[in-house]
């Protein structure tokens, strides 16, 4: 087995759990325009099957037996539900999933290089990262808006690699979906899934191992400090050690 020279992130689910910023969006814009909707995590889960934001409105529309609301009503909202996110995202009202700054930057200090792999535009990407802020420097970045076929196809794993002149046994990417897991052995690569709000609970055939998150380092219990255990953390050498 080659030694480990990258790591590769899925964005949406992975490094953030950026679906909840969509959906408290979503309900602030409802909650604002006086229609006294709410899309719980549940229904936001089932909404997430329909693709685009005025058609899963629409949807629900549909789905309530609610009053018809014009296109231009539901554009409207939808409009002022995009300023509400990318707003929220721009202010740096945005947290990464626990343990992905700490993995990175212990990526950064052993010269493992970091590199991403999203089916979300690169414009969305950096966007996102700029606002998170305070997080090391991608080698690669691979976006979804650049590749011929989306996940669960390998084509933006395989940019990835080829960006960073790395074969897939030298890497192990990270994801949250089935698509995602599907995308990355595709491509040849390990995964570790880190499961999310709206990702499913799998099973991740193929997957190297599926936790709840990389999760961070407990606090020593007060008296035994040094005695930090490391249980459930997704470190460097728990990577090597599952290869
Ligand atoms: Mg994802």
């Amino acid at each position: 087995m080659a030694a480990l020279a990258a790591l590769i992130f899925d964005v949406d689910g992975t490094l953030a759990e950026t679906e909840e910023w969509h959906r408290e969006a979503f309900n602030a814009t409802f909650r604002e325009a006086g229609l006294g909707w709410h899309w719980d995590q549940a229904a936001y889960a089932e909404l997430l099957e329909v693709t685009g934001g005025k058609e899963r409105i629409a949807y629900h529309i549909r789905r309530e037996g609610l009053a018809p609301m014009t296109p231009e009503r539901i554009a409207a909202l939808h409009k002022d539900k995009t300023a509400r996110y990318t707003a929220r995202v721009a202010a740096g009202g945005i947290a990464l999933r626990p343990g992905v700054r700490r993995l990175m930057l212990e990526a950064r200090r052993a010269r493992v290089k970091l590199a991403i792999a999203t089916t979300t535009s690169r414009p969305n990407v950096m966007a996102l990262l700029r606002a998170v802020g305070d997080v090391p420097e991608f080698d690669v970045i691979a976006a979804g808006d650049e590749v011929k076929h989306k996940k669960p196809a390998p084509d933006v794993f395989l940019a990835a690699l080829r960006d960073l002149n790395l074969p897939a046994e030298a890497c192990i990417a990270f994801e949250d979906t089935l698509n995602g897991v599907k995308s990355a052995t595709a491509a040849g690569l390990r995964v570790v899934v880190t499961t999310s709000l709206y990702g499913g609970t799998g099973p991740f055939p193929g997957a190297l191992g599926v936790v709840s998150d990389l999760g961070e380092p407990r606090a020593p219990a007060r008296g035994l400090a040094g005695a930090t255990p490391l249980g459930g953390v997704v470190t460097l050498n728990w990577l090597r050690g599952r290869g």
